[in-house]
């Protein structure tokens, strides 16, 4: 029997539901239904209490369900499921977090952001990658016992393994290396507790079993740290695809400047869903074909991520406003 193929759609529901997002959701939906038994998870990254709200999640979920992208898993709540939320999830995180320290793995680290930025301001000027110096790595009982008397509040590190080299064979950019040293010792749970993106994202892609991780280019440049946690905590690693930014017209990153930004202000100025749907799965792939009008069940059969392009996506609203006139 072949492997499951297991997707995530995992937002910060920080504001607006933007087009990126909306795009990232699609691929990872296409994806899943290529397959009869492919599933697509919906995960609320809601880690950033200050900026998440009940609202933006509300509203990702109504733009999903609006452009009709399903997903498969949730907690059950009578009939549907509901999302994931990393904040109904803290105990789970806990348990690894214990375990990390345990086997030394991870170890708490006492320094103020005031001494971190000095010492990282000191590797600048040296030239040198500002990472963290290790100061905190193997302290003594006793200088333990003197920084909690400071009542300093200590975050927890995890102990990157030095000299490493981190690879990992993405399904858009290819084989990508990264040194271990210049990843440095890193924060996984922050002094009130709370566990940071990097990884929260690992233990629950791994306990969810996802095999493909389908997301934003911007999150290219954190994969090596989550690599070399799913090691450290011995989970496999999932095969990763980092899509592409998307740009206005005049190839500077898409912003209010260009016009509308949020699905929400699309389906406001009128726009059909299944045109928007057509559009994004445009917006950095290429089918094999000329063809650019596709109906859903096209859509799942064309779509594949061997096609999908490495290099920015350009948002092009003539283009929309073709494809919406077709419909
Ligand atoms: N919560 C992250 C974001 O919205 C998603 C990261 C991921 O897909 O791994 O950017
Ligand atoms: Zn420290």
């Amino acid at each position: 029997m072949s492997e499951q193929i297991r997707v995530r759609f995992a937002p910060s529901p920080t504001g607006p539901f933007h087009i990126g997002g909306a795009r990232s959701a699609l691929f990872n939906w296409l994806f899943a239904r290529k397959y009869p038994d492919g599933k697509l998870i919906l995960r609320i990254e809601d880690t950033d209490r200050v900026r998440s709200t009940k609202e933006s999640e509300e509203n990702i979920k109504a733009a999903l369900k609006w452009l009709g992208i399903t997903w498969d898993e949730g907690i059950d709540i009578g009939g549907e499921y509901g999302p994931y939320r990393q904040t109904e999830r803290l105990d789970i995180y806990k348990k690894f977090t214990d375990k990390l320290l345990a086997e030394g793995k991870a170890y708490y680290c006492y320094c103020t952001e005031e001494e971190i930025e000095a010492e990282r301001q000191k590797l600048r000027a040296e030239n040198k990658m500002p990472i963290y110096g290790g100061h905190c790595r193997n302290l003594t009982p006793e200088q333990i016992e003197k920084y909690k008397a400071e009542g300093r509040k200590p975050v927890i590190r995890f102990r990157t393994p030095a000299d490493q080299s981190v690879n990992f064979d993405d399904m858009v950019r290819g084989k990508m290396s990264f040194d271990s040293n210049g990843i440095g010792d890193f924060v996984i749970v922050k002094a009130d507790g709370i566990p940071v993106y990097n990884y929260a994202v690992v233990i629950d892609d791994a306990l969810m079993h996802i095999t493909h991780v389908i997301r934003a280019e911007e999150h290219l440049s954190n994969t090596p740290r989550q690599v070399v946690l799913y090691e450290a905590l011995g989970f496999p690693v999932p095969k990763f695809g980092h899509i592409s930014l998307i740009l206005g017209k005049d190839h500077t990153k898409m912003s209010k400047r260009h016009g509308a930004t949020s699905v929400e202000q699309y389906k406001n100025l009128g726009y059909l869903p299944e045109a928007i749907v057509n559009f994004l799965a445009l917006l950095g792939w290429a089918p094999q074909s000329e063809q650019e009008i596709f109906t859903i069940d096209e859509l799942i059969k064309e779509f594949s991520m061997d096609h999908v392009a490495k290099n920015p996506a350009v948002f092009d609203i003539d283009k929309l406003n073709w494809i919406n006139a077709q419909y």
